[in-house]
């Protein structure tokens, strides 16, 4: 088959890695000369919404799949005349702006913070009054590693916060004092066959994930199973999920989905029997889903600006290491290794060692 990908990052390079075992061919359509799918597949260089390129994309593939949220709705209509997109359409309308998706979530009883919609000071300065502080303002649209979000402490900073979203349609959220920032993956095939991966439990900084760990037995395993579930069935979904959580004394709210492979998840490449990549690939072909099991302990870890040394993170026990062929840049993520033990004790101190290095290249 012909797999068409919107967007040449390291996402679509990791679907292709491990669409090639399958022989599966790739038509990536990318934007951007420095992306880290440089090399896989045949590549088509230009806009997302270029339409001469979007009738060769839908003409060249049997199905088109993407690594980023924020598809055009009338490129996402486009290519569903054309060709066949995974996941549906209604998962990109619903995950790209963040007042839809929390409606949706509602409608469904996921709970989440408290949230209300911002298109002006004064609609912020009355939500304030119920929402309290500490809260979050967030742009409703294109946001991702925490851009264009205002943590909001006091009334003094309204003015100012408002401003600097210059009048983005937003919403505002309550603070939520979690315990752990947990997300769960989960692929689906078009007749229903679902397939859940352990929990991971996520560390961020800067609003920038850091390290993602496997949690292979959680008690808020079935809980997480048990939104994502509802989220899947009512898009009628086909590929992998991600839907992200915040564990609340053991209550969980969701923050939000991505319809796509996830950050959170490269731990699945050495540390579970399949892949989040290939799984994804498995349910848009419609084919048997692998097992989602761990393989003993794992974790992964983000370089965030600044190239890993490829010496030293291999030296460590256990570690793999994914370098995303991208030039470094303040914020960029560049590379993530992953730790894989059946040891306790060793993944413990492999994944120290680890975090070490992320930070000492890490420039955010
Ligand atoms: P990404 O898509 O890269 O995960 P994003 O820009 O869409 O990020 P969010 O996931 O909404 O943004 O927020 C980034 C991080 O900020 C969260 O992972 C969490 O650590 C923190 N955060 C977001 N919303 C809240 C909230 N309501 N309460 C507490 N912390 C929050
Ligand atoms: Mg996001
Ligand atoms: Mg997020």
């Amino acid at each position: 088959m012909n797999i068409g990908i919107l967007g040449g990052g390291q996402l679509a390079r990791m679907i292709a890695l491990a669409g090639y075992p399958l022989a599966q061919h790739f038509t990536i359509l990318d934007p951007g000369a420095d992306a880290g799918a440089v090399g896989l597949g045949k590549h088509l260089h230009g806009a997302y919404d270029d339409m001469k390129l979007l009738g060769e994309l839908a003409e060249t593939a049997d199905i088109v799949t993407y690594e980023f949220e924020n598809v055009p709705a009338d490129v996402a209509k486009f290519l569903s005349d054309h060709t066949c997109i995974y996941p549906p359409a209604k998962a990109l309308e619903v995950s790209q702006d963040r007042l839809t998706e929390k409606n949706f979530f509602h409608q469904l009883d996921i709970p989440t913070a408290p949230f209300a919609p911002i298109n002006s000071l004064e609609d912020l300065e009355k939500a304030m009054l119920e929402i309290g502080y500490p809260a979050i303002i967030k742009s409703r649209r294109l946001g991702y590693d925490g851009k264009g979000q205002v943590v909001l402490k006091s009334a003094e900073q309204l003015a100012y916060a408002w401003a600097s979203m210059q009048d983005a349609p937003s919403i505002v959220e309550g603070f939520i004092p979690f315990q752990r920032e947990v997300s769960i993956i989960a692929a689906r095939r078009p007749g229903g066959e679902v397939a859940f991966y352990p929990l991971s439990e996520n560390s961020h900084s800067g609003g920038i994930l850091r390290v993602a760990e496997c949690r292979e037995v959680d008690p808020l395993q079935e809980a997480a199973e048990s939104h994502v579930t509802r989220l899947l069935e009512a898009l009628n979904y086909v590929g992998v999920i991600t839907l992200e959580l915040f564990d609340v004394n053991g209550q969980l709210l969701a923050n939000e989905f991505a319809p796509r492979v996830h950050n959170s998840g490269h731990w699945t490449i050495e540390g579970a029997e399949t892949s989040q990549f290939e799984n994804h690939l498995r349910a848009i072909l419609d084919l048997p889903l692998g097992s989602t099991q761990a393989r003993g302990h794992t974790a992964m870890v983000n370089f965030i600006g600044g190239m890993p040394d490829t010496e030293q993170v291999l030296k460590i026990p256990h570690a793999h290491l994914h370098l995303y062929d991208k030039t470094a840049r303040k914020g960029r993520k560049v590379a993530h290794a992953t730790i894989r033990s059946d040891d306790a004790e060793q993944y413990k101190e492999s994944l120290q060692q680890l975090i070490i290095l992320a930070e000492a290249s890490d420039d955010s």
